[in-house]
């Protein structure tokens, strides 16, 4: 499985970096996760055609995480896209994903490339070759889910934004990868988990609980001042795995 990632801070975009969002590549599948910025562009830089990626799985209603969704589904209609796009996703972030394309009237109709939307609560879907994709509910201040995607070799989970997590511990149990928002630093944790988000030592905490081989950070708070490689450190107090910052475009094979 490959993973690459496209931005990886939270909702404030730095001169060299923007809002969380990245790929997931088990040949001949590829899935993008949320939709921000520019994420046909992404694609294409990485050599995934935008005509042919197979999902588009929206974690949340929050603006960092599915501002991108009119201009991706407009290049997708542009480039006369035939193959079906998978949208998972929960209600709640269905129901404003709707919404927003419906005021751009890019709702797709006939004679267009068709839309799978799958939603609701718990979601499994096993129809894209070699993959599997859980959604489960995760603690943030909007409804959002977190992701677990499985393979024969692998099995990644990504927190979304969220406080702690029960259900992320166990969801990522024994799990190749996770990815984990690290919004800032331990020091600001009662502000930071009243929030819906995680401190980067919370989410090594969590990583340490639920045995994952590998922990990435993500979803850097700018407005804080720290550099991710403060935090870095911060959850390597509590995992003793490997705890990487991501570099935005680098293929990390899990
Ligand atoms: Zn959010």
């Amino acid at each position: 499985m490959k993973l690459i990632f496209f931005g990886t801070t939270g909702a404030v975009q730095t001169t060299d970096n923007t809002n969380i969002s990245f790929c997931v590549i088990e040949a001949p599948a590829a899935i993008l996760i949320d939709a921000s910025g520019s994420p046909c562009q992404y694609l294409l830089r990485i050599g995934v055609a935008a005509s042919d990626f197979d999902a588009l799985i929206l974690t949340h209603a929050h603006p960092d995480h599915m501002h991108a969704l009119p201009v991706l589904i407009q290049n997708l209609l542009l480039i006369k896209r035939k193959k079906p796009l998978r949208i998972f996703c929960n209600r709640a972030t269905e129901k404003k994903a709707k919404q927003l394309l419906e005021l751009f009237s890019l709702l797709p109709g006939s004679g267009t490339y068709p839309i799978e939307w799958v939603c609701g609560g718990n979601i499994t879907f096993d129809r894209i070759p070699g993959m599997r994709v859980d959604l489960f509910p995760v603690n943030h201040s909007i409804q959002t889910s977190g992701i677990k995607i499985s393979t024969a070799r692998a099995s990644l989970i990504f927190s979304s934004d969220t406080a702690p997590s029960d259900r992320v511990i166990t969801e990522a149990s024994g799990a190749t990868a996770l990815i984990h928002e690290a919004t800032g630093s331990d020091r600001n944790r009662r502000i930071l988990n009243e929030e819906g988000h995680s401190t980067a030592l919370q989410a090594g905490e969590t990583a340490d609980k639920a045995g994952v081989d590998t922990l990435f950070l993500c979803h850097f708070d700018v407005r804080q001042e720290l550099r991710p490689e403060e935090l870095q450190r911060e959850a390597q107090m509590r995992f003793k795995g490997k705890v990487i910052i991501p570099e935005l475009y680098r293929v990390y094979e899990i």
